[in-house]
């Protein structure tokens, strides 16, 4: 069994001087070096003692590095690149440096675990409220797609898919003429395409938008759940691996919001707007209404047919259209 590696971290360079026997500017090299006794990651930059062939230091600057036992019992420091891969491969700086290198990475994958850990109630809860949340608006959102006419809906699903958000009709514009020879009052069509509105919620459509968020909050509440201990034996990529399958909190939260805020998107969207995607007077009246019901307004089938008029006449109004056509 090799023996244990204690991972120490100096949290400044004072506490590094102020080991008993350290040694500014101190030369470490094969022969007269012990042991590692601990690292640190600084925002100063230490400079490095190794020794160097020419018998110079190499000095290079760094943050990150370690603090190294000398035989004659002092301490001083190597930089992380030199400790790492400076000295031969077989040399006792390299192995000691190496094993120390990969138990710190471990000791820090266990502590991300330690901190889910920690955090697990408050996770779960926060996870469950974002759960809950986007389950329930991806039912509203299926019941309101299978209430809508079946034309409406799969217009609605292609949009979604495509990532088209403006909906368009077509427009037929006249023009009347003066026949010069026979005198006579005639005219003239013209073709035209007028954008009516922008659901720019459109992707709450599509339910793809909604499985991965699902799948991924309920992986996460599932491995919390069964997360009853932290296995201080994982490798660094074990628990790396673990820690990365659970969603973060603030992921979650924002999850929620994104979904919060298309909603209030949607509900901004004139009724008409989206009824303009029905070819059918009939299935537009009965979009509108069901859009009507949803902001929780007034939805009679003569407030549903009242929408329709009234952006039949906004359009006329400001395109001097003699036809529009829908869907
Ligand atoms: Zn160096």
């Amino acid at each position: 069994m090799p023996e244990e590696i204690i991972v120490k971290n100096f949290s400044s360079y004072e506490e590094i001087a102020a080991l008993d026997g350290f040694e500014e500017e101190k030369g470490v090299s094969t022969d007269n070096y012990a042991d590692i006794a601990g690292h640190y990651h600084l925002s100063d930059s230490l400079r490095c003692c190794r020794v160097l062939e020419s018998g110079g230091l190499c000095h290079q600057k760094h943050n990150y590095g370690f603090v190294v036992a000398l035989k004659s019992g002092g301490f001083s420091i190597l930089g992380n690149r030199c400790a790492l891969s400076k000295f031969a491969k077989d040399s006792k700086v390299r192995i000691a440096a190496d094993r120390y290198e990969k138990e710190r990475k471990r000791q820090e994958a266990i502590d991300g675990l330690r901190k889910i850990f920690s955090e697990k109630k408050e996770r779960i809860e926060t996870l469950s409220i974002s759960l809950n949340y986007v389950y329930e608006l991806y039912k509203y959102m299926r019941n309101i797609k299978d209430s809508l006419p079946m034309l409406c809906k799969f217009s609605l699903e292609d949009m979604a898919r495509s990532g088209k958000r403006n909906v368009a009709v077509s427009l037929v514009y006249r023009h009347y003429y003066i026949d010069k020879e026979s005198g006579e009052k005639k005219h003239e069509d013209t073709d035209g395409v007028h954008t009516v509105g922008t659901i720019s919620a459109i992707s709450l459509f599509n339910k793809n938008s909604f499985e991965e968020p699902l799948k991924n909050l309920r992986e996460s509440l599932k491995l919390l759940e069964n997360f009853h201990r932290v296995d201080e034996k994982a490798t660094e990529l074990q628990a790396k691996r673990f820690a990365a399958g659970i969603m973060g909190s603030e992921q979650a939260i924002r999850i929620k919001q994104d979904f919060e805020k298309l909603y209030l998107e949607l509900n901004k969207v004139k009724p008409g707007v989206i009824s303009a995607l029905c070819k059918e007077l009939d299935d537009r009246v009965a979009t509108s209404k069901i859009f009507l019901q949803a902001k929780g307004m007034p939805h009679s089938n003569s407030k549903a047919r009242q929408e329709i008029t009234n952006l039949q006449e906004e359009i006329v109004e400001q395109t001097g259209a003699y036809k529009v056509i829908y869907g």
